[in-house]
């Protein structure tokens, strides 16, 4: 399997060669040069197969370029109950990521059990491991520079403690995460991880990593690497638990399916576009954004118009807090037929700062084959959602979640079933579930003393020279 570039200007790559890295040289986002077919004989050997097997039948499509045996290890390691563990009550870590049906043709896909309780970790669990793998062959290191504002940040950090030849520095604004993720983060004693909390804004702690990015002497000595959303690896891990959620909602692989999934950077989504395209019968993919709603603009109007970063609402669903959708472009790609030359003309448009209108074009007369549907939600939507899960089912959603399953209950179509991702728990967003259910929300066994944990940060200005200076210090190689 080879990967190609959006923006076509890229030579192929294979999956580990493009493993550690992020964007192709032209500026473009990897994909495989065909979509793998899934046939109807493996979809119905596939049905009744452990997370881990399914994971390792999907995977061995995309990263074919790992050994069989070692991949599986891999993965075995990786999707483990003893790592799914966070399981709320009548859930059974064995499954990783249970169904849980709220009604007949009405189920959420729990997705949130990993260590730092949201989706990101399903993927980036994996990405550790093979980090670690992909490293060690090479007798290399990698130092990883990230700014966070939660949920990624922890995810990271978590997937990559105590990993052989990987250091983690991870920058947040103080003060400015939620005691939960703060203490989450904070907590975490391993020497490989390095917490900078930045005197700021989350905008200035995302700057400082441009800017060390972007000095590319610095990165090339320092081994600088990032783990954003668009590392090809994330995604294709993230196709697995569509899948796996097909199979649990459904009696037989002539079923069709919809999906509803609180949408930010378009990863998460793009992840069950694929799975679709590769025959997984989803008959909707139903996209949700919070107040934030480029991409919710998109599937109806035609019109892709990214907002500055200034024009971006701090929401109680921080999580899909986006003024791009840095995962889009793989869409497009798709939807004009895998034209790059189209690619490269929409996004010159995107980098001026400017938008693109497909309407009227023969692409948007292509959407409706791609099966999508969207819908937004705003702050008083989350609370009345979370209220009627709570008091209809007795079930206790996160703020990202409630996004999704409002959507999704608005633009489902009847004869469909309806599963709807899960991606955090509410025990991470204390503040709204206090709003709307005036309690505390449940936590996980073991995560109850977690603030009271001592705390290893180093507190700075945010100083690009300051920041450069810590990882000078710190990191070997
Ligand atoms: C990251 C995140 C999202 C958005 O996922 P994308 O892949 O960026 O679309 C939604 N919910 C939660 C809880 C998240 O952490």
């Amino acid at each position: 399997m080879k990967y190609i570039s959006t923006r076509g200007l890229s030579p192929a790559k294979t999956f580990t060669e493009i493993l550690l890295g992020g964007l192709a040289p032209d500026g473009g986002l990897y994909l495989p040069e065909k979509y793998p077919q899934v046939t109807r004989a493996e979809l119905d050997a596939w049905r009744n197969l452990s997370y881990a097997d399914l994971a390792f039948a999907v995977l061995s499509k995309f990263a074919d370029d790992i050994p069989a045996g070692d991949l599986k290890r891999i993965i075995d390691k990786t999707y483990t109950p003893a790592v799914y563990c966070n399981t709320r009550a009548g859930s059974n870590a064995r499954d990783i990521t249970p169904l849980r049906t709220l009604e007949p043709g009405l189920h959420s896909l729990e997705l949130s059990n990993g260590p730092t309780l949201a989706f990101k970790d399903m993927a980036m669990q994996l990405l550790g491991n093979l980090f670690e793998y992909v490293l060690d062959k090479q007798r290399d290191e990698l130092n990883i520079l990230g700014a966070t504002s939660g949920d990624t940040g922890s995810s990271a950090e978590y997937a990559m403690r105590g990993k052989r030849g990987i250091r983690v520095f991870m920058l947040s604004p103080l003060g400015k995460m939620s005691h939960f993720q703060t203490a989450q983060m904070f907590s975490l004693q391993d020497p490989n991880i390095f917490n900078i909390a930045i005197r700021g804004v989350f905008d200035n702690a995302q700057d400082i990593v441009k800017a060390v990015s972007n000095d590319h002497a610095f990165k090339a000595k320092h081994k600088i690497g990032t783990v954003n959303s668009i590392n090809w690896a994330r995604v294709s891990a993230q196709i697995v638990y569509y899948f796996k959620g097909y199979f649990a909602a459904t009696k037989s692989n002539d079923e069709q399916v919809a999906f509803s999934v609180p949408s930010g950077n378009f990863g998460n989504i793009c992840a069950g576009h694929i799975a679709r395209m590769m025959g997984l019968p989803i008959g909707q993919l139903i996209l949700a954004t919070n107040e934030n709603d480029v991409l919710d603009e998109f599937f109806r109007t035609g019109v892709y118009r990214p907002r500055g970063a200034d024009h971006t609402y701090h929401t109680s669903s921080p999580s899909m807090d986006i003024s791009k959708a840095s995962n889009f472009e793989r869409f497009i790609f798709d939807l004009a037929g895998r034209d790059a030359a189209k690619v490269r003309e929409l996004w010159s448009r995107v980098e001026a700062g400017s938008a693109f209108d497909i309407k009227g074009t023969p692409y948007w007369d292509a959407l409706p084959q791609f099966h999508f549907a969207s819908g937004k939600s705003c702050h008083a939507d989350r609370i009345k959602t979370i209220r009627e899960l709570w008091e209809e089912y007795g079930v206790m959603i996160d703020t990202h979640t409630a996004d999704g399953l409002k959507v999704g209950l608005e633009q489902r179509r009847p004869s469909l079933p309806l599963i709807c991702l899960e991606t955090a728990q509410p025990a991470k967003f204390e503040e709204t579930i206090r709003e709307a259910l005036g309690r505390e929300p449940e936590r996980p066994a073991g995560l109850e003393g977690i603030e009271n944990l001592p705390q290893r940060v180093v507190v700075m200005v945010a100083d690009v020279h300051a920041v450069k200076d810590f990882i000078t210090q710190h990191a070997a190689g």
